[in-house]
């Protein structure tokens, strides 16, 4: 059903496929505009079902369970890219989808997603396409040591991932293989890695957050530094990287572009998802409007907001392991802006929260991280370079 330009009014559902942060902080985002919000998920207590209007219960690939949500959605979003493509189409002919299909497909997909990349005049580190065990070797002489086997299906946060260093890596990394297809790519020694979260509407209107500086520990974004600390060519050739994807995609919606920044200054796309992204957390109270707000509107064919940075941020992600700290800190909190998901167990290496530390200058405010020593021990292991 193409409804793409129907105006959603407040007082309209918003349907969201998935119920965790993301979908929570789109909730949070689309109730003061007047919105009603339901979300499918398998968990009745997810962090998104907390704050939702209507909780669809059920499993992403349950067509019973999408039939519902549809009932009652004048327009439908998603906060993760692994949903069921059966469901999907029949999502599409039968209810309000603005961002279609087309883009989810590719994103799913390791192998689709570095090709629409190159098609879009975009760059990517150099990879091997991998269904048998012999082509990991031949790949290995062309790509060298170290590299990275990735399942082409399924992974995020490092899971469905083997580094590999030496020959005794190359044996586990076979494992990965009966996952089905993977990439194999070469290990790109990065001087930074940025992201970009753009949004754009069926006009083709195109708006783009400030650039951001990631830091991730064993996979996980640990950290995110607004304004990133890079040269303004070096902005600029990522904006001009992230705006021709949207536009070669087609945008509809929110894209965040995960980038690898060399010495010499070269740009590889890492990663596309299409939706808002952890590294685009800070954009809550550090910009005019949030990520979550931008793609409310664009799937509500409403004007875009200023995305203007409104002060230098750094975003700090609160897992599992971090939380009791934070929570005897608690009383004491006052300008930190403290997120939590509302997710019961605090579980190792688990995402239970954020905080977004507002600063005069991005040095103060990852100082003021560092001297919380909440995450202590992860900044030994940056100081250490055990990034993975
Ligand atoms: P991914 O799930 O592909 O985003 O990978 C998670 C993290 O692993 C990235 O953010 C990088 O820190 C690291 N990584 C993944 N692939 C590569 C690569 N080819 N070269 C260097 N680091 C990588």
């Amino acid at each position: 059903m193409n409804l793409s330009n129907t105006v959603i009014l407040p007082g309209q559902t918003i349907g969201i496929i998935g119920g965790g942060q993301l979908g929570r902080m789109m909730a949070l985002a689309a109730k003061p505009m007047g919105y009603r919000v339901a979300v499918l998920d398998p968990d009745i207590d997810s962090p998104c079902g907390q704050v939702a209007d209507h909780r669809i219960i059920g499993s992403y690939n349950d067509l019973d369970a999408i039939k519902n949500l549809a009932k009652v959605s004048d327009v439908i979003t998603y906060e993760f890219e692994n949903i069921d493509s059966s469901a999907l189409e029949w999502l599409c002919d039968h209810a309000n989808v603005p961002q279609g299909t087309a883009l989810l497909e590719i994103s799913q997909d390791r192998i689709k997603e570095k090709k629409a990349i190159q098609k879009a005049g975009a760059e990517v580190a150099p990879f091997a396409i991998i269904t048998k065990i012999d082509e990991i070797y031949d790949n290995m002489e062309r790509l060298g040591f170290p590299a990275v086997l990735k399942t082409s299906r399924g992974g995020y946060d490092g899971k469905g991932q083997q580094v590999i260093r030496n020959e005794q890596d190359l044996v586990k990394a076979t494992e990965l293989l009966h996952q089905g297809p993977c990439v194999l790519e070469k290990w790109v020694s990065f001087k930074k890695e940025i992201s970009i979260i753009l949004t754009r509407n069926t006009n083709g209107e195109t708006s783009v957050f400030p650039v951001a500086e990631n830091i991730h520990i064993d996979n996980i974004l640990h950290q995110t530094i607004v304004p990133a600390r890079i040269s303004n060519s070096v902005e600029e050739k990522a904006i001009q990287y992230a705006k021709q994807l949207a536009e070669s995609f087609q945008l509809v919606g929110t894209l965040a572009v995960e980038m690898f920044l060399t010495d010499k200054d070269e740009i590889y796309i890492n990663e596309l998802a299409p939706r808002p992204h952890n590294s685009g957390h800070y954009t809550i109270e550090a910009c005019e409007t949030s990520q979550f707000e931008q793609h409310i509107r664009a799937v509500c064919h409403l004007p875009f907001g200023n995305t203007a940075l409104l002060k230098p941020a750094v975003m700090v992600n609160i897992l599992g392991e971090h939380q009791s700290k934070i929570l005897e800190m608690w009383s004491k909190l006052s300008d930190w802006k403290v997120h939590f998901y509302g997710k019961k167990e605090p579980k190792q290496k688990r995402k239970m929260g954020h905080v977004t530390i507002l600063h005069d200058s991005t040095d103060a405010a990852m100082e003021e991280a560092i001297n919380s020593r909440v995450w202590e021990s992860d900044i030994e292991k940056l100081t250490l370079g055990e990034k993975r």
